[in-house]
């Protein structure tokens, strides 16, 4: 294959660079070594940051922040909860920080209006009682998986290839540049060679493994941060803690749901990220001083994801920098590898942008960004992935004979057939991982145990699975919805862990596996 332009990575960033090299008219092929969003895409608290929690340490990135989250607001809406922001402060937070909060909001020309608390309690009545300072900001909340899906599904309307499954496992050298990519499907083992003018290092906290692979080295820093997910919403707008970063400092509310966290765990290795029972712990304690209703409400999920930080001297996973790290690898003797990592979620658009300038200029392609004043259109490709619009679909169409699959988030065969229509149209065979992705199939309080088994048997029916795919892909999906809620199994959830067991282990003979 051959392309003008490769990038390594499908998250965020990766999709971002995609849509912003097809808008300059470069044809480019993403690979990933999974899916799209497979990192820290997805697996992030999905807060549009207003730019206000960088202030103390990081203007620069709090800048950023403001400018991108009114960009995204205006650009991307349908991927945007527009819930707005609080920050508050409890009793044992310290007065000079919280004296300190609306001056840096000026300083950096972050918009920040004081509340009293009793105002702030009427808005969101679930905060403590001995709150003491509230802050209004613009946060909002973002849908990372219909924003990663749409940029992929634009780039490939203007004729990007995005290619699932793909890893890379090397690149050929001649002369000072990299002259082709060696990739592995992952799925069937079919290996390619893709030939390209420049590559793009957008693979996040892999970057220093795709470097090595050309000779370069980005030292990078794993910190790993857990989230847990409430069963239902808790709160309307995002309610951050005014006091130094700590562990469960904000929450989310995501559709029907609401997410707290986060840990900052320094780890060694990303093969096997997993919230841990002394993180969920932790952020319960934490979390619950600022929402007391945290101590004691359901939670469905934990999740873990890994921050891609670039190391610097001395700094530790809290006190890296948020912001991102762009290299051109000129200096390591390579003359068309760019490196993009580090950042965030909130700034994937300038990331992209600043990326695709040095790729544009190296083609000495002369056309314009256009990420900062064209729409992002929504796709059929990101549908599915909003919480609550299954639903509201289903429910408006009580006529059409749609039976559901999902019956905790009411995902219907109607909706796993357009998600399988577009799996299929990119050329491959979809998995249930890759349906539960782009949908609320297992996100519900069951967790995968009755919908997973439901999914695989609607896709036999479909013939897009045969023999004994199915079971296999089942045991991979529950095992990964395992990960997240074993953490947090305590009191009555051990009820529903004993029922879920019964009907993996004794209906199914899923036992053997070591999960
Ligand atoms: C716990 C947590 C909470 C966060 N919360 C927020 C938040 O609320 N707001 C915010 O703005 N930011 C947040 N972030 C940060 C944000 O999620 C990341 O900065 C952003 O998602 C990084 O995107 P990326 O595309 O650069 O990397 P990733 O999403 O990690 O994508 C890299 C991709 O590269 C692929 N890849 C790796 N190696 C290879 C290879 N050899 N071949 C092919 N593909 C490869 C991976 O499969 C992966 O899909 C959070 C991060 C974490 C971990």
């Amino acid at each position: 294959m051959e392309t003008e332009v490769l990038i390594i990575g499908g998250g965020t960033t990766g999709t971002g660079i995609a849509r912003d090299l097809t808008l300059r008219g470069i044809s480019c092929i993403l690979i990933d070594q999974k899916d799209i969003n497979a990192g820290a895409s997805g697996a992030n608290h999905g807060l549009l940051h207003s730019g206000a929690r960088y202030i103390f340490k990081d203007g620069e990135a709090a800048v950023e922040c403001h400018r991108e989250n009114l960009l995204l607001k205006r650009l991307a809406p349908h991927c945007i909860e527009d819930t707005g922001g609080l920050f508050v402060a409890v009793d044992q937070d310290d007065d000079d920080y919280i004296a300190q909060f609306p001056k840096l909001c000026v300083k950096y020309g972050l918009p920040c209006k004081e509340i009293s608390v009793d105002a702030a309690r009427q808005k969101e009545p679930c905060l403590a009682e001995n709150l003491k300072a509230a802050f209004e900001v613009a946060d909002a909340v973002v849908d990372p998986f219909m924003l990663s899906l749409d940029n992929a599904a634009h780039a490939q309307s203007k004729g990007a290839a995005i290619l699932r499954n793909m890893k890379l496992t090397g690149f050929e050298m001649r002369n000072g540049k990299i002259h082709t990519a060696q990739v592995e499907n992952r799925r069937t083992g079919e290996k390619l060679t893709i030939k390209a003018q420049e590559f793009v290092n957008a693979s996040g906290a892999w970057a220093d493994n795709v470097a090595a692979m050309a000779g370069a080295s980005i030292p990078m820093s794993y910190s790993k941060g857990s989230l847990l997910v409430t069963q239902s919403r808790i709160n309307q707008a995002v309610i951050n803690r005014l006091r130094p970063a700590s562990d469960a400092d904000i929450l989310v509310p995501g559709g029907t749901v609401s997410i707290i966290g986060t840990t900052s765990v320094e780890i060694d290795s990303l093969d096997d990220i997993r919230p841990t029972v002394e993180e969920v712990d932790a952020i319960i304690k934490e979390g619950a001083q600022m929402v007391p209703k945290l101590a004691t409400t359901r939670y469905i999920r934990a999740y873990a994801g890994v921050r891609p930080l670039v190391r610097t001297a001395g700094g530790d996973g809290r006190s890296i920098s948020r912001n991102y790290t762009l290299k051109t690898h000129t200096e390591d003797g390579i003359d068309n590898l760019v490196t993009i990592t580090g950042g965030k979620l909130t700034t994937f658009r300038l990331m992209a942008e600043k990326a695709s300038d040095i790729v544009a200029r190296r083609l000495k392609n002369t056309n314009p960004c256009l990420t900062e004043t064209e729409t992002l259109p929504p796709s059929t490709k990101g549908e599915w992935t909003e919480p609550g619009k299954s639903p509201r679909v289903w429910m408006a169409n009580p006529e059409r004979r749609d039976t559901l699959i999902c019956e905790c988030e009411m995902v219907s065969e109607y909706m796993v057939d357009e998600i399988v229509n577009d799996l299929k149209a990119e050329g491959t065979i979809p998995t249930l991982e890759e349906v539960g992705r782009r949908s609320r199939i297992g996100k519900g309080p069951c967790q995968g145990t009755f919908c997973s088994f439901r999914l695989a048997a609607y896709l036999y029916r479909k013939g897009e699975l045969a023999d004994s795919q199915g079971m296999g892909q089942v045991r991979e999906f529950v095992n990964e919805r395992w990960k997240g809620f074993m953490p947090l199994v305590r009191d009555k959830e051990l009820m529903r862990v004993e029922l879920q067991e019964s009907f993996l282990c004794a209906l199914f003979g899923m036992e053997e596996d070591d999960e």
